[in-house]
């Protein structure tokens, strides 16, 4: 098992860790920084260095059971079993794909009682799809976008028993992306709503992915277009204004 280190810290850019196994095919870690490839978010790239070499890792996706794998650049060196590494993620890349998925968040407060049916998050542009029969206005909901992201609204995590979520399935608003189930608990990320746990967040959903640690962080974002996907099928892209 891996322990995942972003799920607590998304804002770790470097960490010390042990090797597990350590194949062409992927190194496992007894702990990581780097985030697993899953639910729209791409896995993180960096470097692993020990006291002989480095390995470059070009990608991070899951392995069998609880371990993340990190995938060496081809012909990279590889770290033995049982060394002691120091990770390191590319943190502009990893920093820019957080904007993005927070951005999202912000999006999906945004379209109320539509179900999100799929999405994609990239270093250049963002997706969210959603069962939506009328279209909103592009102009109006750029304005509002960016007016949640100036807010500055704080974003934190918790973890719930499965059955909380089980009495309000109203909390899970993507159809495409279930939350992980069978550990007895999910992680439901908030967005504003202060510190009182009864107050109302500006967003709340299950997600295991990596966020900025408040809406400003984000920086200004345009909704460069909204596509008909099919008959009720929304897709917004919004990009980076910078
Ligand atoms: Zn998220």
């Amino acid at each position: 098992m891996t322990e995942k280190l972003f799920l607590e810290d998304a804002a770790l850019a470097t960490v010390a860790a042990q090797v597990l196994a350590s194949t062409p095919d992927g190194i496992v870690l007894d702990r990581t920084i780097f985030y697993a490839r899953s639910g729209g978010q791409p896995g993180d790239t960096g470097i692993l260095r020990w006291e002989r070499g480095e390995t470059v890792i070009a990608d991070t996706v899951k392995g069998e059971g609880e371990t993340i794998l990190h995938l060496p650049a081809p012909e990279a060196v590889l770290p033995p079993e049982g060394a002691e590494v120091t990770l390191a993620i590319d943190w502009e890349r990893r920093h820019r794909l957080m904007r993005m998925h927070t951005a999202l968040h912000l999006l999906c407060s945004l379209i109320p009682g539509a179900a999100v049916t799929g999405g994609s998050i990239g270093l250049d542009k963002s997706r969210l799809d959603f069962d939506l029969p009328t279209p909103p206005a592009k102009d109006e909901l750029e304005a509002l976008l960016n007016a949640r992201i100036a807010e500055d609204h704080p974003v934190s995590h918790f973890w719930v028993d499965e059955a909380v979520l089980d009495a309000d399935p109203g909390l899970v608003r993507t159809l495409s992306v279930k939350p992980p189930r069978g550990s007895g608990r999910v992680r439901l990320v908030r967005i504003g709503g202060g510190e009182v746990p009864a107050s109302v967040p500006v967003d709340m959903q299950p997600c295991g992915g990596t966020h900025v640690s408040r809406t400003g962080e984000i920086g200004r974002m345009l909704v460069t277009k909204i596509e008909n996907k099919g008959k009720q099928n929304r897709r917004i892209i919004i990009v980076p204004a910078e």
